[in-house]
């Protein structure tokens, strides 16, 4: 048993350099950036070292932490940020790994405070789902590494405002391989923002995407509260975990959104028709075509009447 527990710790070590290889090559972690851990026991997390560049770490480089963050073996000293890896672990117990770097388009996103649009790309649907971006705080104190908790029981993706991204999951690989979807997702949004046109599907077919989640063994919280009660192409899931005001999409905006605000009658929400108008019209024709003839037209109008009631009271 123990022989194998070393043989494990160190498979550990080699596949989180292997890992800190795979950020900085992608660009994901320029010069000393970035931190992965990963928990090995109950008290014991393997985490890489501050001041050393993820692409050229050595097993014996890394450092071992208990889960109050005091350093228990390594030649180097721990990075301050796991702070942030052990709050995630200690508030889900099934993560078993973290990582947080800084991949330069999705953390574009974090910077502009710009919801990730949903009912865009089905394979991000299915595989990351719900976004959230946590608020800023100075990296590394605790009160850093608190500014994500809100969130990390519904989602393993979350922007760090004018930061970065933390991603998580049960292994290494898994907890990586969400940093390069988010940022794929990002880079690809940014690429057809250039074009100038995006279309979006509907809440039916995010339901039909969600609900392929279970057959996949992955979770999704949205099922379980209902997806009938979810805005789930609007970004609703995190509105609770956010202070006041929490961020409003400017950039991409789901034509559904028009008539959400409209619905609800919030303060948020009725702001947002008049700053969507513009971007969300052109948008609203273009969409994938499920809507067909004299439907479009009258969903247009029904759109437009809203809108316009909608500035008509809102004048205050
Ligand atoms: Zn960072």
């Amino acid at each position: 048993m123990v022989g194998n527990g070393v043989m494990n710790e160190w498979k550990m070590r080699e596949l989180m350099c292997e890992i800190g290889r795979r950020i900085y090559n992608k660009g994901f972690a320029a010069a000393n950036d970035g931190n992965i851990s990963y928990r090995l026991g109950e008290d014991r997390v393997l985490c890489t070292p501050t001041r050393t560049s993820k692409g050229y770490m050595k097993p014996d480089d890394l450092c071992i932490v208990d889960m109050d963050g005091k350093q228990i073996s390594g030649k180097k000293k721990r990075s301050s940020e796991v702070l942030l890896h052990l709050t995630i672990m200690k508030t889900r117990s099934d993560v078993r790994s973290v990582v947080h770097c800084h991949p330069p388009h999705a953390t574009a996103f974090a910077v502009a405070r710009e919801p990730i649009p949903k009912c865009i790309l089905p394979e991000f649907e299915v595989f990351l789902g719900e976004v959230a971006i946590s608020p800023y705080e100075t990296p590394g104190g605790q009160a850093f590494a608190d500014t994500v908790i809100p969130f990390v029981k519904d989602t393993e993706t979350i922007l760090l405002a004018n930061h970065g991204t933390v991603t998580y999951g049960s292994d290494l690989e898994d907890a990586y391989f969400k940093t390069e979807i988010i940022d794929a997702y990002c880079r690809i949004l940014l690429l057809t923002k250039q074009l100038g046109r995006v279309n979006y599907y509907d809440d039916a077919k995010a339901a039909e995407l969600i609900k392929l989640k279970p057959n996949l063994g992955i979770p999704d919280p949205r099922l379980t509260r209902g997806l009938e009660n979810c805005d789930l192409c609007g970004n609703s899931l995190f509105r609770e975990g956010y202070g006041q005001p929490g961020p409003e999409p400017k950039v991409f905006i789901h034509p559904k959104l028009l008539q959400n605000g409209q619905a609800s009658g919030s303060g948020v929400a009725c702001e947002m028709p008049t700053k969507a108008a513009a971007p969300a019209a052109s948008a609203a024709p273009s969409s994938n075509g499920h809507a067909g003839g004299p439907d479009i037209d009258a969903l247009v109008k029904a759109i437009t009447d809203k809108v316009m009631s909608a500035l008509a009271g809102s004048g205050s």
